[in-house]
């Protein structure tokens, strides 16, 4: 260094005219005095023909000039200037140099002229320009990329964020720089993205995708499918980290609303049998851990479907809402309440340990259920059967809620409106239906049933005008066997349809065959008038056996009409059409006898048996006045009337004088009615 300082001027413009690959010129003022041979190859000018011109000759004309003059003051000082200059060659090409100017200076100080000397860079500055643009266009990109990208340093410090940033993670950017991109963008699976991270970080891989969610600060959460990339220098170093974020937000709540309504029932908000059987199974499990029990009330809404009928499904929907909401409260925080069925709901109550549990929260639901619902302007007032269980250590979700059901099957039986508990008795009560269903099925298969006939006598001739086709069942083991002991679980498990088929085409077979005089009556439950089917099936059954309607009669009871979940009166009008009969069986002890005789296509009652048994000639009896006044009622009707269980001859007698035209019982013919 102190031997350079020492060279003088001319030395020091000696040592760079040597070197060949540069330019070195000296100006006068500006204009050029001496330059180095070095010209010729570089740029083309011989050195003649520059000398005595002005040094900015060497420029391009693309150059900003403007340098020359700041640069005068510090030449002027004495300082050197560097500067890039865009040269020009003598055929007009052009030429990136670095040129560093020394002032040379008189003896006075004044500025006489400089030295410069320059060096080619153009390759330099062309991938400088190259890199610049590059950069240029990726910011461009960037700024205007509508998905979301942040430029962080190595550490995942923010240095750089678009407008789509700014807006996804809803902060100003100045409020972004400088913050750890990890704060902001957290990853769904931050175990698994640590490691891609870690990776990316050590260079074994150059990008990857992963699910982000970012929380803003009014704690919405943004959802996003995130993908970090790695700008590394020439070394291998990561320089950069790219963070682009595309908002996934509507589409993951598209689909979080997808599931939810694959879990929730729509009509009440409540959660749908699967999933509060899930939530069952899970609480279970729960519980069985620490040794608990929980207890599951089913809650059926006694005679919904009324309210469906007569209403409309809107304002059953709208009821079913209102039940829902009223539970919810009811119970609180104590049990789970989720939609079962149709008119059907469940409670899961963790803890619930015995009876007494579960009768508080059944008391809840019934007082929550008991005062009257108003739904589109009608006061509607409802009860509830239910039926409850409690696991035990080896119950499964379903066990517990067959057994739930079983028991409001049974509270439904025993009248409705009440709750019953499960318990060992219901258990085999409950397997003993079963086993005879399964039993029933087979007799089905096996024409196991037969049909037996009971004669309708003239109560004034005392001939035969008819019968009443009763069914039989030849057990395999049981033998011979009425219905009172299955009819129940044919309604139930709906086999009486299919028994009743049997019924009619024997009855039709037998009349067909003329084995039997005047019309036969049938009975028919209120599961098989309730079958869209039923009509179609009997008329397929009188037609294929050429049967003449009139010879057949349709019997029902007054509970089964009530019961059915159809409009039934066009049916039995189109048999009625036909000429078939239609008689209402055990007249008297139902609740609406006037208006069903009214409404529908009515054409005779049977009196019922707890009518006639009392008939004694000795006493007059409430039933007595009653069976007078059901018959007064049916002939001014126009109907037929028929007294049932007629087993002693006085009661013959005294029905005879009440004007009952008809009876059947163990009086006339065998104890016992027999096949045709
Ligand atoms: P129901 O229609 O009231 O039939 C009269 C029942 O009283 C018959 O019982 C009959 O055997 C019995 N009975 C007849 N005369 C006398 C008598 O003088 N004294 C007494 N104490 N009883 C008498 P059964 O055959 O056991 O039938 C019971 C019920 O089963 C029937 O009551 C009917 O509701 C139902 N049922 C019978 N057959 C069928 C059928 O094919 N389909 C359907 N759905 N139900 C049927
Ligand atoms: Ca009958
Ligand atoms: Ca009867």
């Amino acid at each position: 260094m102190a031997t350079k300082k020492q060279l003088s001027a001319e030395e020091r413009f000696r040592l760079l005219a040597e070197n060949s690959s540069d330019i070195v010129y000296q100006t006068s003022g500006l204009d050029i005095e001496w330059i180095s041979p070095s010209v010729t190859r570089a740029l083309g000018w011989l050195p003649e023909e520059l000398i005595g011109r002005p040094a900015a000759t060497l420029v391009s004309s693309h150059q900003d000039l403007s340098f020359v003059e700041t640069n005068r003051d510090r030449l002027e000082h004495g300082q050197d200037v560097s500067q890039e200059l865009l040269i020009r060659s003598k055929d007009g090409s052009e030429q990136w140099y670095s040129g560093v100017a020394h002032p040379l200076l008189e003896a006075d100080g004044t500025l006489h002229g400089f030295v410069v000397g320059m060096r080619n860079i153009h390759n330099k500055v062309q991938t400088r320009l190259r890199l610049q643009e590059s950069e240029e266009k990726f910011r461009t990109a960037m700024v205007n990329a509508a998905i979301a990208v942040a430029i962080c340093n190595a550490e995942g410090r923010v240095v750089d964020a678009n407008a789509a940033m700014t807006d996804f993670l809803a902060r100003e950017s100045s409020q972004l720089r400088g913050q750890n991109i990890a704060d902001l963008i957290g990853a769904e699976d931050p175990r698994h993205t640590d490691t891609l991270h870690r990776d990316l970080l050590a260079g074994s891989r150059d990008s990857y995708r992963t699910r982000s969610r970012s929380a803003l600060a009014d704690g919405f959460v943004r959802h996003g499918d995130l993908s970090v990339s790695a700008v590394r220098s020439t070394t291998g170093e990561v320089q950069w980290l790219v963070y682009q974020v595309l908002d996934m937000t509507e589409q993951v709540h598209a689909r979080e609303r997808l599931t939810e309504l694959a879990t929730i029932d729509t009509v009440t908000g409540l959660p749908n049998r699967p999933t509060i059987a899930q939530r069952l199974a899970e609480t279970i499990t729960d519980t069985v851990r620490w040794g608990g029990s929980v207890g599951v009330l089913l809650v059926g809404i006694d005679r919904f479907r009324t309210v469906n009928d007569t209403l409309g499904h809107q304002a059953g929907d709208a009821l079913l809402r209102e039940i829902g909401i009223r539970l919810r409260q009811a119970v609180g925080q104590r049990a789970d309440v989720g939609r079962y069925g149709s008119d059907e709901f469940v409670l899961v109550i963790p803890g619930a340990a015995n009876h007494d549990d579960l009768a508080g929260t059944a008391s809840a639901v019934r007082a929550a259920l008991g005062h009257d619902f108003e739904v589109r302007g009608r006061r509607i007032v409802l009860t509830s059967s239910m039926g409850a269980a409690i696991s035990t250590p080896d119950s499964t979700a379903a066990t517990v809620i067959e057994h739930a059901s079983v028991a409001l099957s049974e509270a439904k039986r025993a009248g409705r409106a009440q709750l019953q508990v499960f318990d060992e008795v219901m258990a085999s009560a409950a397997a003993f239906r079963l086993k005879v269903e399964s039993e029933l099925r087979a007799a089905l298969d096996g024409s196991e049933f037969a049909v037996y006939y009971q004669p309708v006598i003239d109560l004034g001739n005392r001939g035969i005008v008819g019968h009443e086709a009763l069914v039989r069942w030849q057990h395999p083991v049981d033998g011979l066997t009425g219905p009172a002991s299955f009819i129940g679980v044919a309604e139930d498990s709906g086999l009486i349809v299919q028994i009743g088929q049997q019924v009619l085409r024997q009855v039709c077979v037998d009349i067909a065959a003329n084995a039997l005089t005047g019309t036969v009556a049938v009975n028919t439950s209120a599961v098989e008038l309730s079958d869209p089917a039923w009509l179609d099936s009997v008329l397929t059954t009188i037609h294929s056996h050429r049967v003449d309607p009139t010879r057949l009669v349709i019997e029902l009871t007054e509970t089964a009409v009530m019961t059915t979940n159809r409009d039934v009166k066009t049916d039995l009008s189109v048999l009625r059409n036909l000429g078939v009969g239609i008689h209402v069986d055990d007249f008297g002890t139902g609740f609406s006898s006037v208006s069903l005789l009214r409404d529908l296509p009515i054409t005779g009652v049977k009196l019922d048996q707890s009518f006639v048994a009392v008939l004694d000639s000795g006493r007059q009896s409430a039933e007595h006045a009653l069976a007078h006044g059901l018959m007064q009622l049916a002939s001014s009707l126009g109907m037929t009337g028929i007294a049932e269980g007629v087993e002693r001859p006085e009661q013959a007698e005294i029905l005879h004088t009440m004007g009952w035209p008809l009876a059947q019982g163990y009086l006339f013919g065998r104890r016992e009615p027999l096949p045709a």
